[in-house]
């Protein structure tokens, strides 16, 4: 009877070498406190100069999902207090973000609206030990595109979908690698219940720093199940902001609405308007180039592939990349995208890359009828783990399967000879037997027979030769 609405902000730090604001390198897991200066630290008297790189990533990444980009943007102070901040106030963009109103398509065919997008500096980060809390100002300054939904989510599902399409574009767009274990993509989730078909909104509540798709579900589900128990009994939902403990998979209260912080924002009086030409957008338009749903659309309109084998190879841009240089030299999309999706995949997940040239050695292999399907698996695996050439594999351990048909026969009559009840059994009409005699010649072979060759001899041998 109750109907989730749901809405995500979603934070993503921008690919640059330098920081928002500052000439500081903007690079993760370097030494603590060593990528700083006076600006990040907010020391009295220095002044912010924009990094036009940043504009120029944060413009691509709005223009990738849909969003106007408005000509002229402000930025803004949001006063808080925190030991990771040294300013005392965070400079974003407030009433005047840098674009808004645009969408990602989900599967479904449904449109979730991107309210807007802007461009903000990130904090440090606390570390905090048993005994005391540690401060890292690396962090402080670098660059962050912040994206907020409307409230179009209806399930986690659809939320976890959104914020995979998102993390895509991102990396697609090559504007961050939205790395979410390194806290390059970070997602807050608002949460209501209304009666189903109602238009009204209930009260919300926030879920802070989800930092997994499986976090984002987990917090979202749980959240539903709490909403809901307290409306059924009669209760009230508080409008509150929560933290999810990812161990008991539980939400919790952090702050209620009326501890909520005033920011006080204030224009920024040290950074003048951004302004940003049709020519400076359209010029950042042409280099966005393709995005993950437009190469799936690509993948089943020119190479025929069906949608689900399309999403996959898309759902990692090296691995479409090494399904495309595959395809040069071996033009079979099919059968290239057969092994890509599958062992291909599960060696890169494994952390194992495989390069175009020993996939396609190992396609010829098989084309070729020189090894099995299934030896060809093992050859590949030892070929990434290894570094070894297939064909040298294949040639060191004898691998290559047994095609010449004289050969074949003499092995298929030996086994034949072995069993006459069964073969006596099959020519008065057991045909199920078959597949225990090509068993047979395999495992003599040592699995090096090669399949097809042998289902055509062994017929003609039980059928022909009375
Ligand atoms: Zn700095």
């Amino acid at each position: 009877m109750w109907e989730p609405v749901i809405g995500l902000e979603i934070h993503i730090q921008l690919q640059t070498a330098t920081k928002l604001f500052c000439s500081c390198r903007n690079s993760y897991g370097d030494p603590p406190n060593t990528n700083v200066c006076p600006v990040c630290l907010g020391h009295p008297g220095t002044l912010p100069v924009l990094n036009e790189e940043a504009v120029r990533q944060a413009v691509k990444l709005a223009l990738a999902l849909n969003c106007t980009v408005n000509k002229t943007s402000y930025f803004a102070r949001k006063n808080y207090f925190y030991p990771d901040l040294p300013k005392g106030y965070q400079i974003t963009q407030h009433r005047f973000p840098l674009a808004r109103d645009g969408y990602i398509q989900l599967r479904s065919g449904k449109k979730i609206r991107i309210e807007r997008l802007h461009i903000e500096e990130d904090s440090g980060k606390s570390i905090h030990t048993e005994e005391e809390t540690l401060v890292d100002f690396n962090r402080c300054g670098v660059p962050l595109a912040e994206i907020v939904t409307r409230p179009d989510i209806s399930s986690p599902q659809e939320a976890v979908e959104f914020l995979k399409t998102l993390r895509l574009a991102a990396i697609y767009a090559g504007v961050s690698d939205a790395d979410m274990e390194k806290g390059n993509l970070r997602c807050d989730a608002n949460l209501s219940l209304r009666p189903r078909g109602s238009k009204s909104l209930g009260v919300k509540t926030e879920v802070k720093n989800l930092n997994s798709f499986r976090f984002l579900a987990k917090a979202l589900e749980y959240e539903i199940k709490r909403q809901e128990e307290i409306l059924n009994s009669g209760g009230r939902i508080k409008q509150e902001t929560r933290g999810f403990d990812s161990q008991k998979g539980i939400t919790f209260p952090m702050r209620s609405k009326e501890e909520a912080h005033d920011y006080r924002y204030f224009p920024e009086p040290d950074l003048p308007p951004l302004i940003l030409t049709d020519d400076q957008i359209s010029s950042i338009k042409s280099r966005i180039g393709e995005l993950p749903w437009e190469r799936e659309e690509r993948y089943i309109n020119e190479l025929g592939l069906d949608p689900e084998t399309a999403r996959i190879l898309c759902s990692e841009v090296e691995i479409s990349i090494l399904f495309e240089k595959t395809l040069e030299n071996f033009p079979h999309p099919r059968e290239v995208a057969n092994w890509v999706k599958t062992d291909v995949l599960k060696l890169f997940h494994g952390g194992h890359r495989v390069s175009p040239r020993t996939l396609e050695k190992i396609l010829v292999l098989v084309r070729d009828g020189k090894i099995s399907r299934l030896k060809a698996k093992e050859v590949l695996e030892e070929a990434v783990m290894d570094g070894k050439d297939p064909e040298k594999i294949v040639e060191e351990k004898g691998l290559l399967q047994i095609s010449d048909e004289a050969q074949l026969r003499s092995i298929i009559e030996g086994v034949l000879g072995e069993f006459p009840d069964k073969v006596e059994s099959y020519r008065k009409g057991k045909r199920g037997l078959l597949g225990f005699f090509v068993g047979q010649v395999m495992k003599k072979t040592g699995g090096k027979a090669n399949p097809k060759l042998v289902n055509k001899i062994l017929g003609e041998v039980l059928n022909g030769e009375q």
